[in-house]
């Protein structure tokens, strides 16, 4: 079983069956949406907010 670190804290994220590139899971740590971009190795990436702070 592959893993990686989550980018925002760096708590070991641990590669979860059926999931596909481009799937959005949490940090079960700190919560933060990761993208995930590779399953050989697996790889994440923070995923881009979709809550964006539009300002006025
Ligand atoms: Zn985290």
């Amino acid at each position: 079983m592959s893993g990686t670190e989550c980018p925002e804290c760096g708590a070991g994220i641990s590669q979860r069956e059926g999931v596909d590139v481009g799937e959005i899971i949490a940090c079960p740590d700190c919560g933060t949406k990761l993208e995930v971009k590779s399953l050989q190795p697996f790889a994440i990436d923070k995923a881009p907010s979709v809550e964006e702070d539009w300002g006025e």
